[in-house]
């Protein structure tokens, strides 16, 4: 079956990977709708360089853990620009950094909120409205996990690692939940990306700790991280559904 992506949704789209997945995605003719929770001044630094280059893009501000911020959203999508037809369920956190037992229990819930409920949220209102079931036009899904899934990363943030051992999980059962509605769901994870979300307060930038580089020897780019989803998200991957696809630079 040809999908032909159209209107994208990306939560997180101001900074990091998912501005990076925003701003290729519009290059290459899609109408992108980002949300961002607080940082206006990166969402429309991403939305000029978007429009700068041709591309159409808004931006839409809500917390992607919110169930009325994620209906208006992909109400705003579709309003703009019609139908949805692809999510880059994007949005995530670390939340609290060290050892399990000294984090906050708050702290861990705000983490689980976005990176599990909010996932799984998104990912539940795509699918309403792309699934064929309820008269949609198919699509695609990415997930953002990370390898932290499966490293567990001890003494960093084993809360985190548990919340995207979750993504995966949503990603291989949702794929075959609506393998035959259209739909592919895949989860890209990311190893050591050069974000914002590496510098860590009080304790400093991750990129600069050597025993954290991988066999490839640097810090991958937010933009290899996108060329990876849009392939997901385009027909090039057509028979892919379910897929765990690590974007780490051989860690
Ligand atoms: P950044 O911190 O650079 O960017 C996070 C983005 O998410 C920002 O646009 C931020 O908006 C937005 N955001 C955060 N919380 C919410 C929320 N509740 N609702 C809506 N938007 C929100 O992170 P990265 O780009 O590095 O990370 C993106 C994803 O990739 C995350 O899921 C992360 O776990 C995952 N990942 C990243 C890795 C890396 O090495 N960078 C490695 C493995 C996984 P605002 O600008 O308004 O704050």
């Amino acid at each position: 079956m040809s999908i032909t992506l159209k209107s994208l949704v990306v939560t997180g789209g101001s900074r990091g990977i998912g501005a990076a997945v925003a701003r290729m995605a519009a290059r290459r003719g899609h109408a992108v709708t980002f949300s961002y929770i607080g940082n206006a001044e990166a969402a429309e630094a991403t939305l000029a360089a978007i429009r700068e280059a041709g591309g159409q893009a808004q931006a839409v501000r809500g917390d992607a853990a919110r169930e009325e911020d994620i209906r208006a959203l992909f109400d705003a999508a579709e309003d703009r620009f019609g139908p949805t037809a692809g999510l880059v369920n994007n949005a995530g956190i670390i939340g609290p950094y060290g050892r399990l037992d000294e984090a906050a229990p708050d702290d861990l819930r705000r983490m689980l909120d976005i990176n599990v409920t909010g996932a799984v949220l998104c990912a539940r209102e795509a699918v309403r409205r792309m699934s064929t079931r309820h008269g949609g036009p198919g699509g695609g899904i990415v997930n953002i996990g990370s390898i932290a899934a499966v490293l567990g990363s001890p003494n960093e943030y084993v809360g985190y690692a548990a919340s995207k051992g979750a993504v995966d999980s949503l990603t291989v059962g949702l794929a075959r939940e609506v393998a035959k509605e259209g739909i592919r769901v895949n989860c890209v994870r990311p190893g050591l990306i050069d974000t914002d979300i590496q510098v860590i307060p009080g304790i400093g930038n991750r990129l600069d700790n050597p025993a954290l580089i991988p066999p490839a020897g640097r810090a991958g780019t937010a933009d290899e991280v996108a060329e990876t989803v849009l392939w997901l998200l385009s027909d090039a991957s057509s028979y892919v559904t379910g897929a765990l696809l690590n974007v780490s630079g051989g860690r």
